[in-house]
């Protein structure tokens, strides 16, 4: 059985946001708008972020655009 290439997706409440992109020491990116969603390549904000995934070691994002979250799941869960 092989493991799978990724961790979780995880859904973030609004109020956890900044503290979970410092956490990763991403919040300046965040806020200077340097990080863009994996599906649709938009930047990522605070408004519009939806979700993040880490995949083989690197933390991808998700905006919150229709069809964007459900590809981002699929793309996530990719093996190589
Ligand atoms: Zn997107």
């Amino acid at each position: 059985m092989r493991k799978e290439n990724y961790e979780e997706i995880q859904a973030v409440h609004p109020s956890d946001l900044l503290r979970l992109f410092e956490s990763l020491g991403l919040k300046q990116q965040l806020l200077s708008g340097q990080l863009e969603c994996a599906v649709c390549g938009d930047v990522i904000t605070a408004d519009n972020f939806r979700a993040i995934a880490r995949k083989q070691g690197e933390i991808i994002f998700c905006c919150s655009r229709a069809g964007c979250s459900s590809l981002f799941a699929v793309e996530s869960a990719e093996e190589v």
